[in-house]
């Protein structure tokens, strides 16, 4: 399967199953924004539950918070993103379009006669480049004045930063501690594409955990490998996986160290979450700029000092379609195509379809019967409509890993079909035993959390 080709495979049955529609679609769609349908706010969520539960929830270290979208302006000078977080742009006059100035489809230099539009391919159509801030700013309260200015968060990190002595004090951690939340940013993005994987508006899981200034680089390293095994412990393919390192000038200023895990998705390698060693730079600005002390007071020791910060920073939409991508497969069965999500089960939106065989014999009212009793603990889909075999094709491109047929052996023996999405075996489990079998199958595999032979290491500065 050519690569372009599974990408717009991948987009069809997004649309086709409601997992991801364009956004307005109506009114012609808005530039790469997307909305989510019931099965991609299932499985959306189930990567944010997932990243939750071994974050928070799995921890005793790190705290949860929900910070506003929007902050104070001069959060955004304190952290760099008034006046760095920005990409050199160049204009066509001709056909209006934009593009960075480095785009390598651009032929001579911008801004003069001889270069030539990659679109309209005018000669000399192109400005000179111009600096583009990358956030998106809007406008509080009824004056529309710079004094009124706010930006939508480009990350949501700042919100961690300005809050950890108010999240410090109240759950009376001690450093070494973690701050996670999940939420919404916004990027002005000048190529934003590859449907959700670049997009202007997305939703961000990021953990900044607080240490004492030399024992960073060690904490780096053990975030490093505690997130690599959660991505694959969402039944990533490891081939495809790999650590990028930034170095040089692809190092931002703040950071002492950063990595990327990246993902090999059909238009190469690129990131899906970032690693990075901020030493004291956040803390510092803040407390520079907003002129409060945000040091450190460790009681035991009986020292004072501006803790040392590494980051995790992962995109819900980006692990959301590395999961699709890597699921995705066809397979040739009987003559026809089969589309399959190869979801691992505990991450599907759809834990098990429920069917009766035929609408008659009381096969309905069973199957009913049994769908409300497993839906109070999986997320289950009851469905009547069409030959069985059309069913199943349909639970397998919403990547259910589980058919339950009530036929004529239920209404005898108490038995219902079990068909495998994989495998498409099919067995006989008790009726009074499916509830126990679903569980028993969600929680094998590599499942757990976080990785056990990490946890194992004793914790640096501890
Ligand atoms: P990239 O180089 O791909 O633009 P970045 O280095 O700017 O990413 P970070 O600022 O480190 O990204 O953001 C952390 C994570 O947030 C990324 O790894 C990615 O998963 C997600 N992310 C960043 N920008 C976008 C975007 N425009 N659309 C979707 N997800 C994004």
């Amino acid at each position: 399967m050519a690569d372009t080709t599974l990408m717009d495979k991948l987009v069809s049955l997004c649309k086709r199953r409601g997992f991801v529609f364009q956004s307005s679609e109506i009114y012609g769609g808005l530039g790469s924004v997307w909305d989510y349908g019931p099965l991609g706010v299932a499985l959306k969520r189930n990567v944010k539950d997932r990243w939750w539960n071994s974050m928070v929830h799995a921890r005793d270290d790190i705290e949860g918070l929900d910070a506003a979208i929007l902050m104070h302006p001069r959060v955004w000078e304190a952290s760099g993103h008034v006046a760095g977080f920005t990409d050199p742009l160049v204009d066509c006059r001709q056909c209006k379009n934009r593009f960075r100035a480095d785009d390598p489809r651009i032929k001579g230099s911008p801004g003069q006669p001889d270069a030539q539009c990659p679109v309209c391919g005018t000669r000399g159509s192109l400005t000179e480049p111009r600096m583009f801030n990358l956030m998106f700013k809007t406008f509080m309260g009824p004056v529309e004045d710079s004094a009124s200015v706010v930006y939508l968060r480009p990350e949501t990190a700042q919100g961690i930063y300005v809050n950890y002595l108010n999240v410090l004090q109240s759950s009376r951690q001690r450093i070494p501690f973690g701050i996670a939340q999940i939420g919404k940013a916004f990027r002005n993005e000048i190529t934003p594409g590859n449907f959700i994987f670049r997009t202007r508006e997305f939703e961000q899981m990021e953990m900044q955990f607080f240490v004492q200034p030399g024992t960073d680089a060690e904490w780096f390293e053990r975030w490093r490998e505690w997130r690599m095994g959660w991505h694959r412990s969402l039944g990533l393919d490891p081939a495809k996986l790999q650590w990028h390192q930034h170095s040089g000038s692809e190092l931002a200023h703040y950071a002492r160290a950063a990595f990327d895990i990246q993902y090999r998705f059909p238009f190469g390698w690129q990131e899906i979450e970032g690693i990075h060693n901020r030493g004291d730079f956040d803390l510092g600005r803040h407390q520079e700029y907003s002129g409060k002390k945000l040091e450190y007071f460790d009681q035991a020791k009986n020292q004072r000092y501006l803790p040392n910060i590494v980051e995790t920073s992962a995109g819900a939409d980006r692990v959301t379609l590395t999961l699709l991508v890597d699921a995705y497969r066809e397979e040739q069965v009987e003559g026809e195509t089969r589309v399959v999500l190869g979801l691992h089960p505990g991450i599907a939106p759809i834990t098990a379809g429920v069917f009766p065989l035929v609408k008659k014999d009381g096969m309905p009212e069973l199957a009913d019967a049994l769908y409300h009793e497993l839906r109070r603990q999986f997320a289950c889909f009851y469905d009547d409509s069409g030959a069985i075999g059309r069913r199943y094709r349909r639970m397998d491109e919403a990547g259910t890993p589980f058919g339950l047929t009530v036929d004529g052996d239920t209404l005898t023996a108490r038995t219902v079909t079990v068909r495998h999405r994989d495998s498409m075996q099919q067995e006989r489990v008790g009726l009074d035993r499916v509830a126990g079998y679903l569980k028993e199958k969600l929680g094998a595999g590599n499942w757990e959390l976080p990785p056990a032979p990490i946890s194992q290491l004793p914790a640096p500065g501890s």
